[in-house]
């Protein structure tokens, strides 16, 4: 720890004047400032005044295995004094991205054949839409190129990914999304089933709305779906039973590829090392990234099957070089993070883990939300949770969006000491700590957001707004 930075009375000024904030409401923040971590240990962060958080999401849902693993830091040291970088170029490459992918391609939750590295799940997803377009090129189908992703889904915030993502306020100010892109229903209970609907006959209509669009658009237009296993920043939707059966189905029909998102779910977050693995879905192409490295340096990846690989193989004879790859693709010094932190995974049984203390937190949810007035529904697996909350629970109506009661709670937790995150789009606030959280911490984390919703309640019901 840097007692000198950390004590710097004019870091609040330095980060006003210098530091432009990625989602952040920009004119607040130049009136009300940052709020400055410096230090991790577990779940736990402290701010620069000495204030303890326990760390609901992980970061971004990210720093699976928790603040603090000294192995992972000896392995970025030792990497970095031994070699911190050489390019993966033209044949070229370094010893750790070459064990990384073996270990990925052994663990990948459908036989997988190779992968390419990035830096963020945004520029994965990026390279996926182009593997997708130059495997469609190669085998002579060029107008197999719009991509299908779903409402609410996450999916990055490049020109691309930004497009993917099913979210209006990506979209505005940026003349989002790019013309190639299509979206459809997401697998949203609350609000996109009829009452009463059995998951059979909500997973039929998702899967005829999929299908009704891929034939409107053309088939021999549609490259390509990409979907999150469970939607993440969409909400923590979970799909129905059958879903992903019947959308495979589907996409078999139209000769579309499907892309799995595990960017969050991928090394453990719903109890299984896949997300692909708990929601019995067979994807051609896998975005990994944050557990990847549980975020301690970047790093993300893209796997390919070996039907994609091929055709892109083959390609080259006709289209020429393949013409894709960052500076950093296949970094050293990050797939050797990676290592130490899948090491790590696999040493302390942190997927059987995160299963058993994510059912912990369900039940504990389900023991402190289930009956509150404001709750409309409380959602998740493994160890990603959310509660929505509603004006009015029967029907289920939503409160009026400028209320921003997902807002008021976050703000009110970390008056309690809880770091949550409010979800855009839904009146949603998302739990997804480290793997390495104890029964005690969850019951702490609990408790606290259990407070901080009775606080704005209590506002509501003073403001004469509920
Ligand atoms: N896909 C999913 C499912 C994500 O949750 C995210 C990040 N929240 C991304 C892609 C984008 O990753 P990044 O922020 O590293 O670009």
């Amino acid at each position: 720890m840097n007692t000198v930075l950390r004590n710097t009375p004019d870091l609040e000024t330095l980060d006003k004047r210098y530091l432009f904030h990625p989602f952040t409401a920009l004119a607040d923040h130049e009136r009300n400032g940052p709020m400055i971590i410096v230090k991790g240990e577990g779940v736990w962060l402290e701010d620069n005044n000495g204030k303890r958080y326990i760390d609901g999401m992980a970061g971004l849902w990210c720093v699976n295995v928790g603040y603090g693993r000294k192995e992972i830091a000896d392995a970025i040291q030792h990497q970095a004094v031994t070699l911190p970088y050489f390019h993966s170029f033209s044949s070229w490459t370094t010893d750790t991205p070459i064990l990384l992918a073996e270990r990925l391609i052994e663990m990948a939750p459908v036989p997988m054949s190779k992968v390419f590295f990035g830096q963020s799940g945004s520029d994965a997803n990026d390279t996926q839409v182009k593997l997708v377009w130059y495997y469609n090129n190669a085998r002579g189908k060029p107008l197999k190129k719009k991509i299908i992703a779903r409402n609410r889904g996450y999916h990055g915030v490049t020109v691309v990914a930004g497009s993917l993502t099913g979210m209006p306020s990506l979209h505005s100010g940026f003349d989002l999304p790019l013309s190639f892109v299509r979206h459809t229903t997401a697998p949203y209970r609350l609000w996109e089933a009829e009452p009463g609907m059995s998951d059979e006959a909500f997973t039929a209509k998702l899967a005829k709305d999929l299908e009704d669009l891929i034939v409107a658009e053309g088939p021999d237009t549609v490259g390509a779906v990409i979907m999150e296993p469970v939607m993440g920043a969409g909400g923590v939707i979970v799909p129905p039973k059958g879903y992903y059966k019947a959308i495979r189905a589907v996409l078999d029909r139209h000769d579309v590829l499907l892309i799995a998102d595990e960017v969050i779910s991928g090394f453990g977050r719903l109890g299984t090392m896949f997300g692909a693995t708990a929601m019995e879905m067979q994807p051609d192409l896998i975005t990994v990234a944050k557990g990847i490295t549980s975020a301690y340096v970047p790093l993300s990846g893209c796997m390919v099957s070996e039907k994609v690989w091929r055709g892109i193989v083959d390609g080259q004879a006709t289209l020429g070089a393949f013409g894709h790859g960052y500076t950093y693709s296949a970094h050293p010094l990050a797939a050797a993070a990676a290592l130490a932190n899948l090491d790590i995974i696999e040493k302390d049984g942190l997927v059987a883990q995160a299963a058993d203390r994510g059912a912990f937190m369900h039940r504990q949810l389900q023991r402190a939300f289930a009956d509150h007035p404001l709750v409309g529904e409380i959602r998740g697996m493994g160890l990603v949770g959310a509660i929505e909350f509603v004006a009015k629970k029967q029907p289920a109506t939503r409160f009026e969006p400028s209320l921003k009661i997902a807002g008021r709670i976050v703000k009110a937790a970390l008056a309690h000491g809880l770091i949550t995150r409010a979800l855009p789009h839904a009146d949603t606030i998302s739990f997804s700590p480290p793997f390495v959280i104890s029964e005690d911490e969850i019951t702490q984390m609990v408790s606290r957001a259990r407070e901080a919703v009775d606080a704005v309640m209590d506002e509501l019901v003073r403001e004469k707004i509920w």
